[in-house]
């Protein structure tokens, strides 16, 4: 663990002159497709704070996309982990297996909703599960099609890009894409015609129907959905819609795929984002705040669907690494133990006390939404006309960033600002970045810049 100071300390700009010495470097080496939110090179991470080279100490709103929710160096998993690179680093599961993987995936059964019988996969990524769930649901069904979502986010291969519903940047020039994915509406209640009441019903109807008339049910495999659509806006389904579309699946044999990836492991309040409305998915997608930093994915769900793959179907050479593995243990004891789904409660009880107070002040603020420490605010021109306001977004973004605030921003119209803080983050630090946040609206609203 590094401890690092839990203050806010900003003594160059932001970036700083060291920062900005890597980054020539990195423009000189690094592929220019790989971006970076903000180019300030980092030293240390622990708890809510972020050193970087200079000597800056900056708050944490992002925890490396909802990743280190535990922290970004968790005693338990550095612990755990170190340990475990001390014994031996690698074996590939699939020649000589270890006991690290199998403690994963018991977790992974007791954690996950539902008490039928469970079984694991486990992977490097988050596209790396999504693209396994598809192989097993339709192995399972022997049906082709998968059904995803406006708004919705899955990856960045080639199946994963076919899922995820945003072009730019993920898509753009990178097709043609995998065939037989299907794009239906989701209950985005914020922007629904009708308004938030009707979306859950409306947004049901209207994708069942299009299942049933230009796919046919008894071709789809797999419908894949994020509880909380995360790059797409945090989009929490109208009330209503994940149900109506779980029953649609259970009734036509089709197997029901959440993508708890970014919602998962206490991000929500829950262990994962479907609690909230007691559903059951057939197949769960983990990753991101599995493992405390460290890269592990996995696809969880009932025993005889996990089973319809054939021996040597599954796998890859890295996949559940028991470095990895390590940490995951250490950082579900970390969540156990430190009650940190009681933490994003009181994180989501901060925040959108203090937003909703910046909302009636700052009538930019369009909608407050999310769960947990899964929180954002999407901007917009006018709220009568709830045109998107981007520019809002990135001014909003850039001025948190020279205060020392790390926020990143999402949406399909780029107008969401996101905040997805460590879960062990102090109270002090996080009311003092919702302080930058105010100030930074303050700002934008004097300059009239937008
Ligand atoms: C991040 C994310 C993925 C992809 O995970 P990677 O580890 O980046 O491959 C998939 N689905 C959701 C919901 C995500 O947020």
């Amino acid at each position: 663990m590094s401890s690092v100071p839990q203050e806010r300390r900003i003594v160059t700009a932001i970036p700083g002159p060291k920062s900005q010495e890597l980054q020539a470097r990195r423009v000189n080496t690094v592929a220019g497709g790989v971006g970076s939110v903000l180019p300030v090179f980092t030293t240390r991470v622990d708890g809510g704070i972020i050193e970087d080279v200079d000597g800056n100490r900056l708050i944490d709103f992002g925890s490396g996309i909802a990743v280190t929710s535990v922290g970004g160096s968790a005693e338990a998993v550095v612990r755990r982990a170190s340990a475990q690179l001390e014994d031996f680093t690698h074996t590939c599961f699939m020649v000589t297996p270890y006991e690290g993987y199998i403690e994963v995936c018991e977790q992974l059964a007791e954690l996950t909703p539902g008490d039928h019988a469970k079984k694991s996969a486990l992977f490097n990524s988050g596209a790396e599960a999504v693209e396994n769930a598809v192989k097993i649901a339709r192995a399972y069904t022997k049906r082709p099609a998968v059904v995803v979502f406006d708004h919705g986010y899955h990856g960045r291969t080639n199946l994963t890009m076919a899922l995820t519903a945003k072009n730019m940047p993920y898509k753009q020039g990178f097709g043609p894409f995998a065939p037989e994915v299907h794009r239906v509406p989701v209950a985005y209640g914020y922007r629904w015609p009708t308004g938030a009441e009707n979306a859950g019903a409306e947004a049901a109807k209207a994708a069942m129907e299009q299942i049933t008339k230009q796919i046919g049910a008894e071709n789809v495999a797999a419908i894949i959905i994020e509880p909380v659509l995360g790059e797409g806006g945090f989009i929490e389904p109208a009330k209503g819609f994940l149900p109506a579309m779980v029953k649609f699946a259970n009734d036509n044999g089709i197997v029901f795929v959440a993508d708890e990836i970014q919602s998962g492991f206490c991000r929500t309040g829950q262990w994962f984002a479907c609690e909230d409305e007691g559903i059951v998915p057939d197949l769960i997608t983990t990753a991101k705040g599995i493992a405390g930093g460290l890269p592990l994915a996995a696809v969880t769900g009932r025993a005889e669907i996990m089973d319809a793959a054939h021996a040597g179907g599954l796998g890859g050479t890295y996949g559940g690494n028991p470095v990895a593995c390590a940490g995951a243990i250490g950082a579900i004891e970390t969540m156990k133990e430190q009650d940190l789904n009681g933490k994003a409660k009181r994180i989501e009880e901060v925040m959108k006390g203090r937003l909703s107070k910046m909302q009636e002040k700052f009538g930019i603020i369009g909608d407050i939404r999310g769960r947990g420490a899964m929180i954002a605010i999407e901007l917009v021109k006018d709220p009568a006309t709830k045109e998107p306001n981007p520019e809002a977004a990135t001014a909003l973004a850039k001025a948190c960033h020279a205060e020392g605030l790390l926020v990143l921003t999402c949406g399909t119209y780029g107008n969401v600002l996101r905040f997805l803080p460590p879960l062990v983050i102090g109270e002090d630090l996080l009311n003092e970045g919702l302080d930058i946040i105010e100030g930074g609206l303050a700002i934008l609203e004097a300059n009239e810049t937008v």
